[in-house]
């Protein structure tokens, strides 16, 4: 019998997340974890850890807040080792607690986990885990990955076949750095929902979410973890294996928003991608406008490719952020949101004064930060504020890591594109179109789970199936119903 000790919602913690491994260069390898994280720090801000290894213990390091908060000097004398994995956690609504910040260790001290990604269902393991004595009631997702994989190990059985026993209880979307005394072992679930990249430094290896932090500790990227592949770092040397069939379903939200743009994912550059969206954006929607202004940072690739697509004047200064303040979306609570916006953006009026302004964001979610935006640039004077999105509406809530969970957050669920506009307070609103998104990535469709655009979830999402409603009109996410200029933005695109 499985039980639900407490609710669904509650399960989910330890999100969207940065992790990174550094095997066999030197002593100091928690000190290059520590840089590797601060380049991953976009992944997470919520808590920070490192955990190493010198053979002969796992020693554990983690605190709430950013990588540079939480770790001292004193501590990299503790992490001593040849061997040290970090985590970086993303906040969600639950609040910034620690108690479940990671690397995962326990007592047993045998073995350390980094988890990236979410288990929409943890059905399986529950009844595993109950089923060996092991009380689940106060595990998340990854607590429960770890206490499933050293049960094995406690029973003397290496971490490779450990792994191989656990696969089928994984249900979901998972990178997963793991570190023993003496190993250290990279996986990613057949999907490959989340990215996972392997470089090499110095005669050891390095494991990173993103290959931005790869460059940052000068290690050089070799490839990619494979969707279902295991790897191993340890004495021998790297070896790998197939674990299970696979197929590429990169979270396409990776290109939109999350990953960081000097990053390469399958291939391509972040940046140049967006960079792309903006083009089809333009290609598909062009504004006749003076000038073109990004909402910092994400979208500042994809602005710049729609202003040059159609030559009109691109400017990236008009908005001042304030560097020192983590992403908006951490702050729980619309009222403490809309305040944190304007705490971080300010604007310069005199490049917005009397003109027609085109915002380019890459993403709305709820709409409360386009909304705060828009009404700072109308404050400072704009004669006309079209807001454009280098992304298709986001209609379907995130299982696999990202914390849009309730699809009645979602605007763009409960209200048509022209509903949107007025609630943001834009005179017009574009969105990029699915092919279009599409073809700016230079890859084919089959490579990537959209289900934050689609509704197609590529891993079964097993009980949460009945919290996804489809009971909308799906074609109206091409059209924009508010008539302003008769420009060919007004015609179905894509
Ligand atoms: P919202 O006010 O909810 O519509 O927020 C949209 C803004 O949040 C956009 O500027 C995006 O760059 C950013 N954003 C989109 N998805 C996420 C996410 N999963 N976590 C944090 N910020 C996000």
């Amino acid at each position: 019998m499985h039980k639900r000790l407490y609710p669904i919602s509650e399960r989910r913690i330890g999100e969207k997340c940065g992790i990174f491994g550094v095997y066999g260069v030197g002593k100091e390898t928690a000190r290059i974890v520590y840089f590797g994280l601060w380049a991953l720090q976009h992944r997470g801000q919520e808590s920070s850890g490192i955990a190493s290894s010198d053979q002969q213990k796992i020693k554990v390091v983690k605190g709430a807040g950013l990588v540079a908060h939480v770790f001292k000097e004193k501590d990299f004398n503790f992490l001593e080792g040849d061997m040290a994995i970090g985590h970086n956690r993303y906040s969600t609504s639950m609040g910034t607690g620690y108690e479940h910040a990671q690397p995962v260790l326990s007592s047993k001290g045998l073995l350390t986990l980094a988890h990236n990604g979410n288990l929409p269902s943890t059905r399986l393991l529950e009844s595993f885990l109950s089923d060996t004595g092991i009380e689940t009631k106060n595990l998340n997702d990854s607590e429960m990955m770890h206490a499933a994989l050293e049960h094995w190990l406690k029973k003397g059985i290496d971490i490779e076949d450990a792994v191989k026993n656990c696969l089928p209880l994984f249900t979901g979307a998972f990178s997963l750095l793991l570190m023993t005394k003496d190993k250290m072992v990279a996986v990613r679930d057949c999907c490959g929902i989340r990215p996972l990249s392997v470089g090499k430094l110095n005669g050891g290896y390095v494991f990173s979410s993103e290959t931005c932090a790869l460059d940052a500790v000068t290690a050089t990227f070799l490839r990619e973890v494979l969707p279902g592949e295991m790897v191993v770092a340890d004495r021998r040397g790297l070896t790998s294996c197939m674990l299970a069939d696979s197929q590429q379903k990169l979270d396409i939200f990776e290109f939109v928003y999350f990953a960081r743009p000097d990053s390469q994912i399958l291939g391509q550059r972040v940046g140049v991608v967006r960079k792309n969206f903006g083009r089809e954006l333009a290609l598909e929607n062009p504004i006749n406008a003076d000038v073109v202004i990004p909402v910092p940072d994400s979208a500042l690739p994809a602005a710049s490719g729609y202003a040059e697509t159609l030559s009109i004047h691109y400017e990236p200064a008009c908005f001042v952020k304030n560097r020192y303040i983590h992403r908006t979306f951490i702050e729980p609570g619309e009222k403490l949101r809309e305040i944190d916006v304007d705490i971080k953006l300010n604007v310069i009026p005199e490049f917005v004064e009397g003109k027609r302004v085109v915002l380019v964001d890459d993403s709305i979610v709820r709409g409360t930060t386009s909304q705060a935006i828009v009404a700072k640039i109308r404050r400072a004077g704009a004669k006309e504020v079209h807001f454009l999105v280098s992304s298709p509406p986001v209609k379907f809530p995130d299982f696999y890591g990202i914390d849009t969970r309730e699809q009645n957050t979602l605007i763009a669920s409960k209200m048509p594109v022209d509903g949107i506009a007025r609630f943001i307070g834009a005179d017009s609103l574009y969105y990029l179109s699915y092919r279009g998104m599409i073809k700016a990535t230079g890859l084919p469709e089959e490579v990537f789970c959209a289900s934050c655009f689609t509704g197609e979830y590529p891993i079964d999402i097993e009980e949460h199936t009945n919290e996804v409603s489809y009971n909308f009109e799906r074609a109206s996410d091409r059209f924009v119903t508010i008539p302003l200029y008769g420009q060919k933005g007004l015609l179905p695109s894509g």
